[in-house]
């Protein structure tokens, strides 16, 4: 098929590569002329691990291909795909004005049959909307006779950063919210090759899917750390809890990590996307509201606590190790780390941080105190105490006994609870976790 993927971001380019790999031609546009200038010349905007070599595979197949103008790639096009961002409005709302200029630009473009693809998230009743936008525009340009040839359908998409291409390939599931046969077809087949059960089902359906699995996961990130927080109390231990319950198999294991909270582009959005969607029927939904709390209660108590043990953290010098939401990726959007770097600045302390691949995006992000450091071990030099806020997996491997000969107090606050089984108390240091008794 012929397929237009509008939005290079984390998702159009990687799902974009991976229908190409699929077989599909694909064309990608994005307004960001640096991008797909950087695109042309086989550079990934991003980190995401194999993306390179998939770019360069693809483009070297001759089976994609980069504009920053929708006119010049939309004739012959099977299938367009929105895939633009739809950040947070400082109201909750989503922002969907990426969504309605692409929609627009589809409109007054289009003048042959296409399936119009919405796999933003967006809240539901977007795809209806787009689909009036589009006819709307077609209408002013004169093609009124072709709206019926343009049909909308919903696939969102659950891919997460740092193991976003094998999700692609091997996703758990497909959800497509098409009403009518062809189109549900048509998307089916645009995924032949890839080896998962399809969803059919309403658009609305399948709008309201991608936000109840975030916040579902979202829920349970909250709910282990009110179980951390009570088990401090107690002096249980919140990870030998999380693995015992995850065994369930009606849990599972995963999403039960108690730390700083989740972050992220996706979750804090979606969640507070979702509240006030359900705010607009007049639902007030109370388990979303409180999910959100937790969460922000968990940065501040994380801050706390570091305030607490070191008698106050003006003018004390801060390691941090970590600043994208998540290891294995350089996204730093909503990242709890950056909200705990600034709380810390804001109460006096010097920080002196270390990222493996998002120190360029935080910077950005943080206020021009903050230090950054090569390694992890000069990070660690000469600090009052360690803080741990990714769960970069690499961070287990470095040399505890560097980092403690060169800090000025061997001491370590975990924000991930990375550190726990490294056995730090042996060399020297204080420890704590979150939901573990201190050490
Ligand atoms: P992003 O911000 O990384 O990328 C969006 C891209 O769209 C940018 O490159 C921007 O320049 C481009 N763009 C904006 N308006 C445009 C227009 N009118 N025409 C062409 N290009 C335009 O966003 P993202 O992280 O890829 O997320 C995209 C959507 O997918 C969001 O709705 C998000 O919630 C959803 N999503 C994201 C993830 C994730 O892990 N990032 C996972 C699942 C779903």
């Amino acid at each position: 098929m012929n397929l237009v993927m509008i939005g290079t971001g984390y998702v159009g380019l990687v799902t974009g590569l991976g229908y190409a790999k699929l077989g599909h031609r694909v064309a990608c546009v994005d307004t960001d002329v640096t991008k797909v200038a950087g695109l042309d010349r086989g550079e990934a905007p991003f980190y995401e691990p194999g993306l390179p070599e998939l770019l360069r595979e693809m483009q070297e197949a001759g089976r994609v291909m980069f504009s920053t103008d929708l006119a010049d790639v939309i004739g012959g096009a099977d299938v367009i795909m929105i895939a633009v961002g739809t950040p947070s409005q400082p109201d909750g709302f989503a922002d969907l004005s990426f969504v309605e200029a692409a929609a627009d630009r589809i409109g007054t473009l289009l003048d042959h049959e296409a399936l119009v693809v919405v796999k933003s998230t967006v809240p539901v009743g977007t795809n209806r909307r787009v689909l009036d936008r589009i006819r709307r525009k077609m209408g002013e340009a004169g093609r009124e006779a072709l709206t019926s040839l343009v049909t909308v359908a919903s696939l969102p998409e659950f891919l997460r950063p740092g193991f976003a291409l094998r999700d692609f390939m091997e996703p758990d599931r497909v959800v497509i919210g098409a009403e009518d046969a062809v189109a549900q077809g048509t998307l089916d087949r645009l995924h032949d090759g890839i080896d998962a059960p399809r969803v059919f089902l309403s658009v609305e359906s399948a709008e309201l899917t991608k936000y109840a699995a975030n916040a579902l996961l979202a829920t349970k990130v909250s709910f282990i750390n009110e179980i951390a927080n009570i088990a401090e109390r107690f002096g249980a231990d919140v990870r030998e809890i999380a693995r015992a319950v995850g065994l369930d198999r009606r849990i599972g294991p995963h999403f039960l990590e108690a730390g700083i909270g989740y972050g992220g582009s996706c979750f804090p959005k979606d969640v507070s996307a979702l509240y006030q969607m359900a705010g607009t029927t007049g639902y007030d939904s109370r388990l979303i509201a409180t999910v959100i709390e937790v969460n922000n209660r968990q940065r501040e108590r994380f801050v706390s606590m570091v305030e607490q043990d070191l008698g106050g953290v003006r003018g004390r010098r801060l390691a941090v190790w970590g600043l994208a939401f998540k290891g294995g990726t350089d996204d730093v959007r909503g990242s709890a780390a950056i909200d705990v770097v600034r709380r810390l600045v804001g109460l006096g302390a010097e920080v002196v941080a270390f990222d493996p691949k998002a120190t360029e995006l935080a910077r950005r992000m943080l206020p021009e105190q903050v230090a950054y450091a090569p390694t992890a071990v000069d990070a660690a030099t000469g600090a009052d105490a360690l803080l741990v806020l990714t769960d970069w997996q690499e961070f287990k491997d470095v040399s505890f006994e560097a980092v403690r000969d060169r800090m000025a107090e061997p001491r370590v606050f975990d924000g991930k609870n990375l550190l726990a089984d490294c056995g730090l108390e042996k060399f020297g240091f204080v420890y704590r976790g979150v939901g573990i008794k201190s050490r």
